[in-house]
């Protein structure tokens, strides 16, 4: 392997020192060692200073390969996973050269070398995330095996006939994860790709990104549609002064003077690198706002508050874990202050003001995340000394096991950890009375694995938005619901055939369900690690 020479602007610090790295490169022209003129074609600029964007510093090893530094979360250096960076300036002699259709030059190798973590689903198989400006969605089709180092051109006139492969991330064989003895043995993701089109800016990321602008946009396009079912405020701001944004999705007629509601409230991105937990809570929102005749029944039944981005000025940093002051907002929920964490702050105060307030039953809370090493979804779960309680908190995971094919009850686990005590799914558990249920929803940053099968399925958008929408609907088989649907003429068919679920019915809350009897053994019934029990 050739020497590594430095020419970033840290250059001359130790190689390991995260330290060095004060900002995302901005523009940064990797120049060849020794050369002092100006820049030339082929002279790879790196840029990361956009929104969500994490590129700390480049070092060339080679004139074709290169290390690349994750920033660390701002006023926190332990935390570097999330990175999201563009490349341009490509020169024809690095772009793709192909000898013959079963050979291609290979051109560009990048090299990640500080992930602050060493388990990781790299070594399953996970992938970075590519697009460039002529293919500008992260949706990409790729070329045939003999190309599949670059993004398909989704042109007719491509040679290598595209369109008979689907993918979104780089192909898993030229991605390597391994401990390299050149960076303190720390664990390095190198990953070969080659550029094709000069004029194109590529862009790279850990997962796709979602940007709080995208989030806004999002809200302001929903807004204008004034559908007297949703509502959307300001909850807070961030220390940055981003928005805080609270939605309400409800028929107005809970939202009467003196209604009674029953509250689901659910969480988003508090951890700003998990940008599926976006995708995620997209999937909800869209549901639940929908004329689907599932959404339409929980609207009148059930009042959904969502706060979908707990961690504004993360996201916009291209943090991973923290907040703008470094903070992991997901440990501070036993005392936010309201200018350390005034976000985690504001959302604490609301919810122990509707728990204070007796017309109001707040039943659930989910708090959405990624996973950066398991597979599949799942959720965590508390533990209580009520036996019946902890098992009627089974419930809803097992439901949502029979209706998203993607989620894993067997992944499921509940829990008291220590170093998990200040999380919201922990603090709101211990505050909350007997009928409400706290959980952490995690899904994989990569792929899920379906029923029978061992093949791990990669995660698009979609399925994570398709996620979010079973959770929506999984309301409607807890509250026993059901009946009100059959009456609506659209049926919505099961996504999944199987056997019914092992819970009993009597554990069921709601309108039809008896009070709970199951004394059964918790261990076998809730926190198993059957595998053939996960579809
Ligand atoms: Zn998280």
């Amino acid at each position: 392997m050739a020497e590594r020479s430095q020419t970033a602007p840290e250059a001359g610090s130790d190689m390991g020192n995260d330290d060095a790295i004060g900002g995302n490169v901005s523009k940064y022209v990797v120049l060849p060692t020794g050369y002092c003129g100006q820049p030339k074609k082929g002279h790879l600029i790196f840029d990361a200073c956009f929104e969500s964007g994490n590129l700390g510093r480049v070092d060339q090893v080679s004139e074709f390969e290169f290390d690349l530094f994750i920033r660390p979360d701002t006023c926190n250096p332990r935390f570097r996973v999330w990175f999201n960076f563009t490349v341009e300036n490509v020169k024809e002699s690095q772009v793709r050269e192909i000898v013959d259709p079963f050979s291609v030059v290979l051109r560009v190798i990048f090299n990640i070398v500080n992930f602050s973590k060493t388990k990781s689903l790299y070594r399953d198989g996970m992938a970075p995330m590519v697009k460039s400006t002529s293919r500008p969605k992260w949706t990409q089709q790729i070329c045939p095996p003999w190309m599949i180092f670059t993004l398909c051109c989704l042109e007719s006139s491509c040679p290598g006939k595209c369109g008979t492969q689907t993918r979104q991330r780089l192909p898993p064989k030229n991605v390597y994860y391994y401990r390299c003895p050149d960076h303190r043995k720390n664990y390095v993701m190198s990953f070969a790709f080659c550029f094709d089109r000069e004029e194109d800016i590529y862009q790279f990321a850990y997962c796709y990104p979602y940007t709080y602008t995208r989030f806004q946009h999002y809200l302001d396009s929903l807004q204008k549609r004034n559908m007297d079912y949703f509502f959307r405020e300001q909850l807070g701001q961030s220390v940055q002064q981003r928005q805080l944004d609270l939605l309400t999705i409800t028929s107005p007629d809970n939202l009467r003077e003196g209604a009674e509601q029953k509250v689901v409230f659910i969480t988003g991105r508090v951890h700003p690198g998990e940008t599926p937990s976006s995708f995620v809570c997209q999937g909800i929102i869209d549901f639940l706002i929908s004329q689907h005749p599932i959404a339409r029944v929980l609207r009148e039944h059930l009042v959904f508050k969502i706060a979908p981005m707990l961690n504004p000025d993360g996201v916009y940093l291209g943090n991973y874990r923290c907040s703008l002051m470094g903070f992991d907002l997901n440990r501070h929920w036993l005392d936010p202050s309201p200018w350390a964490h005034p976000t985690l702050h504001g959302v604490k105060q609301l919810i122990i003001q509707m728990y204070n307030d007796p017309k109001t039953s707040l039943e659930f809370y989910i708090d959405i995340h990624a996973h950066s090493t398991m597979m599949n979804g799942f959720m965590y779960g508390n533990i209580f000394e009520d036996e019946e309680r902890f098992q009627r908190q089974a419930v809803f995971p097992k439901l949502l096991c029979q209706n998203a094919e993607d989620f894993s009850y067997s992944s499921t686990s509940f829990n008291r950890d220590a170093v998990k005590a200040g999380t919201g799914r922990r603090f709101l558990g211990g505050l909350l009375d007997h009928t409400s249920y706290c959980y952490t929803l995690e899904v994989s940053f990569y792929s899920y694995t379906i029923g029978g099968t061992t093949a791990a399925v990669p995660y698009t958008e979609e399925a994570y938005m398709k996620l979010g929408r079973n959770v929506a609907r999984t309301f409607l088989d807890y509250y026993r619901l059901n009946p009100m649907v059959e009456k609506v003429a659209i049926p919505m068919p099961r996504l999944r055939k199987g056997k019914p679920p092992s819970y009993k019915h009597s554990l069921l809350r709601g309108p039809a369900s008896n009070h709970p009897n199951g004394k059964g053994d918790k261990k076998s019934s809730v926190n198993h690690k059957d595998p053939s029990n996960s579809f």
